[in-house]
């Protein structure tokens, strides 16, 4: 991976980490309510420091179904009405 802002590889992994030592996820904006008030299923977010400019990026590590739900749509995501409408047999026609 390369720095974001200055393409050096000199990057630290890491997370990021509150002071109460509890550790930030990623949720989809996708995700079941009782899901986003429980915190459950947050994927864990991976953080890099740049050496060189102190840049910090972010990724997510996805699961693989993560990959299989949201790669089925190329581009931007559908909100989850069209992507309940999408599903062959649901209500419609
Ligand atoms: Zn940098």
């Amino acid at each position: 991976m390369k720095c974001a802002a200055c393409g050096s590889t000199a990057l630290v992994g890491g997370k990021i980490v509150g002071e109460d030592g509890s550790v930030i996820g990623f949720q989809p904006g996708d995700a079941p309510w009782l899901k986003r008030i429980f915190a459950v299923g947050n994927r864990g977010i991976r953080a890099y420091g740049c050496l060189h400019c102190e840049h910090l990026q972010l990724s997510v590590e996805f699961s693989e179904s993560d990959l299989e739900q949201y790669q089925q749509f190329e581009g931007e995501q559908p909100n989850v009405l069209e992507r309940i409408n999408s599903e062959p047999g649901e209500l419609n026609g």
